[in-house]
């Protein structure tokens, strides 16, 4: 009976911290689609409101007291050795005390102040990187990165990673449990296999370019209200829910979850390049499903959300890349997509489009680099986090380090650092360790497809037919259902047996590429 009290507090205490994050959220999410420019300062004074509320919520001491007298304190957060606690709780219970012990221990840990003072030093640092990347001046840029350093530092340490740990504080905020050194470890091979396999693609279409096939016919005008129809097609018949969901459109695409039945993704939809909205609704459609089909038990809780940023890329690459950007997906989606530009497209096959949505080739900007080229991106910013944060780089150097790897991994250097370090809006905002979720998404999704493709041997062929429904509920039973239960070690090794792996993504990349370019 006193457990069942306990938790009862524990519940309410985390429903309003879990009611005023989607509350901010749909502050956020119109900020991103709505907001009239002159509306952006009160936005922020709104904003900072309802997240300072959500954060003190967070940072509750009763949630602590609560929890240890469950048995889950700091130094056993799973609360395995408490028999009166842990042990005597349904399982879902116990995952419920975990999740809240680490949420609470993150938020609980930082003096007071200290995340109101980071997301300032944030938002000046953001609108000096927006100036910098404009004029293409990284000096002007650089003390604004150096003290978001060391908040980020600081942060890491007093969630207790210290010396040479302190980047895997940053990693374990996005990738629970993962560390800097494994992820080399993964990364090695990446590295050297996708470096190698783009040389070959690069000197093969050096010697004739027809190994690219004809992309000309993706340099005509898309009506944007038409790609509009399209997008809005494409997703229902992905099996995006619209009574749970919407579609609008945002200068950089994202998905949002402001309650458990409304969902909502972004596009961007541009006349000169229709292959941006679509492959933008693939992603964040993948997204927006892991979101969509958490377990119902779960709604309205801190487990009602993905378990990870590489668990919840590994969806959106999955859709996007591995199914997306297949040979079936088109022989479905393309009559459909020509039925709405058929004068753009009269001359095209299906068969040519899936080629040049699959084009490689070496480019300066990670947001528009191919599926093979992408993960090298990523290694280029996870080896200079690394050696930011071991000290072995000064924030001055970072331009300079950008073009050396830039060569060393893809080939090409960047003129200017508005192509180059200036790129990326992440390290402004204090988010290091973030970078490397998107290429862990897309180990992940390869090994679960690996399984998935033991119990549907023909998922290809309900791809080609425009059936996704063993799909999705293959994904919604053995991932989506979980939410936050499990660790995402935990999720892989459940759902496959194994444990993180690049070898089934490098399989997939090598067999994909080296057929489409005749290496
Ligand atoms: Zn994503």
């Amino acid at each position: 009976m006193k457990i069942k009290g306990l938790l009862k507090q524990l519940h309410a205490i985390d429903r309003e911290c879990c009611l005023l994050e989607k509350t901010a959220a749909i502050l956020q999410w119109d900020q991103e689609t709505n907001l009239p420019p002159e509306g952006v300062e009160e936005r922020a004074d709104q904003l900072a409101l309802i997240e300072g509320l959500a954060n003190e919520r967070a940072a509750d001491p009763k949630i602590g007291r609560l929890l240890a007298e469950l048995g889950f304190d700091s130094a056993d957060p799973s609360g395995s050795a408490n028999p009166s606690g842990g042990e005597a709780l349904p399982p879902v219970e116990r995952d419920f005390c975990r999740a809240l012990r680490r949420r609470y221990d993150r938020a609980a840990k930082l003096p007071p102040g200290f995340a109101a003072d980071m997301a300032r030093a944030g938002s000046l640092a953001q609108a000096a990187w927006v100036k910098a990347r404009r004029k293409n001046d990284f000096a002007a840029f650089a003390p604004y990165l150096g003290t978001m350093v060391d908040f980020a530092r600081t942060r890491a340490e007093y969630w207790g990673f210290t010396g040479g740990a302190v980047y895997d504080g940053l990693l374990d905020a996005h990738e629970p449990g993962i560390a800097a050194e494994e992820i080399a470890r993964l990364f090695g091979p990446l590295r050297e296999r996708l470096s190698a396999l783009l040389g070959r693609i690069r000197d093969k279409t050096a010697a004739g370019p027809e190994a690219e096939g004809d992309r000309s016919f993706l340099n005509q005008p898309y009506d944007t209200e038409r790609q509009a129809r399209y997008s809005r097609d494409l997703m229902e018949n992905l099996g995006f829910d619209l009574r749970r969901g919407r579609l609008d459109s945002s200068a950089h695409p994202f998905t949002t979850t402001l309650g458990f039945n409304d969902i909502r993704i972004t596009t961007r939809y541009a006349e000169n390049n229709i292959l941006s909205a679509i492959f933008s609704t693939i992603h964040e459609s993948g997204h927006a499903f892991y979101e969509m089909d958490i377990s119902p038990d779960l709604r309205g809780t801190c487990l009602a959300e993905g378990v990870s940023m590489g668990i919840h890329e590994s969806q959106s690459r999955l859709w996007e890349n591995v199914f997306g950007r297949s040979r079936a997906f088109w022989e479905y989606q393309f009559p459909r997509l020509k039925a709405i530009f058929p004068e753009q497209l009269r001359q095209v096959s299906a068969d040519a489009f899936y080629r040049a949505v699959n084009r490689v080739g070496p480019s300066l900007i990670r947001i528009e680099a191919d599926e093979l080229s992408y993960s090298l991106h990523i290694i280029l910013r996870f080896e200079l986090e690394r050696r930011l944060f071991s000290g072995d780089l000064p924030v001055e150097d970072l331009p300079r380090a950008w073009r050396q790897s830039m060569k060393e991994l893809l080939g090409i250097e960047p003129e200017t650092d508005a192509e180059g370090v200036l790129q990326d809006v992440h390290w402004s905002m204090g988010s290091f360790g973030y970078f490397p979720s998107y290429a862990l998404g897309n180990l992940y999704g390869l090994q679960f497809l690996k399984r998935l493709r033991q119990d549907l041997p023909d998922y290809e062929g309900d791809i080609a037919r425009g059936s996704f429904t063993a799909i999705r509920q293959w994904l919604r039973e053995n991932i989506y259902t979980w939410g936050r239960r499990l660790d995402p070690a935990d999720l892989l090794f459940k759902v496959t047996g194994e444990k993180l792996s690049a070898a089934p993504f490098l399989e997939y990349i090598e067999t994909k590429y080296t057929e489409l370019y005749g290496l």
